[in-house]
């Protein structure tokens, strides 16, 4: 166990309505929180303002709060979204600048929101974009021509390894299996990879608990978050619910978001049948997250895929 106090965070997109898969890992990021007397902070991940509103925000509090699971700081009433928190991305991205690192690409805008996803399936492996080799004037032509850029930061020759608390070793070679990526998109936009980073150094985030589909990202946020000054958290990255076909449950199932559950259900049902999915208990039995908590050990936290049969 870490000397410092153990500072843990759900970092929820409200893109829609939480649903089973969702609750599974945040159930998980609570019971280590609360098993390590630590702080559980949440943190909004609105960046995208197509996809996210405050509306779905406040769902997703009331959604946590429903089934037992609290938050020691942030949340809308202490503002801890990163839809204002552009100042702070701002500042390390020019950092970064400085370093040299950051270079606009004039690519399309289908191509660069497959590379900006958290949970992108079309991640560029080794990609470095044209455009990192592009002089200033040819820049200045495109900008002329009406062609908006987004930002690339450039991922150094260096594989990285990181030992996941439930994984093991994880290892990425940064230039080959991971590439450039985006940290701003041409409109403006924050990207993920840059927001949570930062977000995680200034909130004194040292634990990271989140679904295993994050695994792939991590070799390059504990890149970035060096090469900001920020110490990385460690990591546990924690099995996904999917549907028979191995698909990772999402907001597209509707019949499992909380709007359906919740009328079905009670949250102790939920949570016990999260935490039986989970390994920590022999039947289904209702429980409070409360209840779980003296028992918690990562050493019976199942290490794969849950599979839900659902319709
Ligand atoms: N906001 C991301 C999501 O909802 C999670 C990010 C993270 O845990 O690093 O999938």
């Amino acid at each position: 166990m870490p000397d410092s106090k153990v500072v843990g965070r759900f970092a929820p997109s409200p893109s829609g309505r939480m649903h089973l898969g969702n609750a599974f890992a945040a159930l998980l990021a609570w019971l280590d929180v609360r098993s390590q007397g630590g702080t559980m902070l949440l943190r909004i991940e609105d960046l995208d303002p197509d996809r996210c509103s405050l509306e779905k925000a406040a769902q997703l509090e009331d959604d946590l709060r429903w089934l037992g699971l609290d938050w020691d700081v942030g949340g809308i009433a202490e503002g801890c979204c990163q839809s204002r928190r552009g100042e702070a991305y701002e500042r390390a991205f020019s950092k970064l600048q400085d370093m040299g690192l950051i270079y606009p690409c004039f690519c399309t805008r289908a191509e660069r929101l497959a590379a900006s996803a958290p949970h992108s399936p079309g991640e560029r492996a080794g990609y470095r974009c044209p455009c990192a080799a592009r002089t200033e004037a040819e820049r200045e032509a495109l900008r002329r021509a009406g062609r908006r850029a987004a930002f690339l930061v450039r991922v150094p020759d260096e594989e990285l390894s990181v030992t996941d608390g439930q994984l093991g070793v994880y290892r990425q070679h940064l230039r080959r299996d991971v590439g450039d990526f985006i940290v701003r998109r041409s409109d403006g936009v924050w990207a993920y990879q840059l927001a949570v980073v930062v977000d995680d150094g200034e909130m004194g985030v040292n634990r990271v608990v989140r679904g295993r589909d994050l695994l792939s990202s991590t070799p390059r946020q504990i890149w970035l978050c060096t090469t900001l000054g920020f110490v990385p958290p460690t990591y546990c990255h924690v099995p996904l619910l999917t549907d028979s076909q191995g698909r990772r449950l999402s907001k597209r199932d509707a019949d499992l978001d909380f709007g359906v559950l919740r009328q079905k259900y009670t949250p102790q049902q939920i949570v016990g049948g999260l935490a039986y999915l989970a390994g920590l208990q022999d039947v289904p039995k209702s429980a409070e997250p409360a209840d779980l908590v003296p028992g918690f050990t990562w050493a019976k936290v199942r290490k794969t895929d849950v599979l839900l049969d659902c319709p």
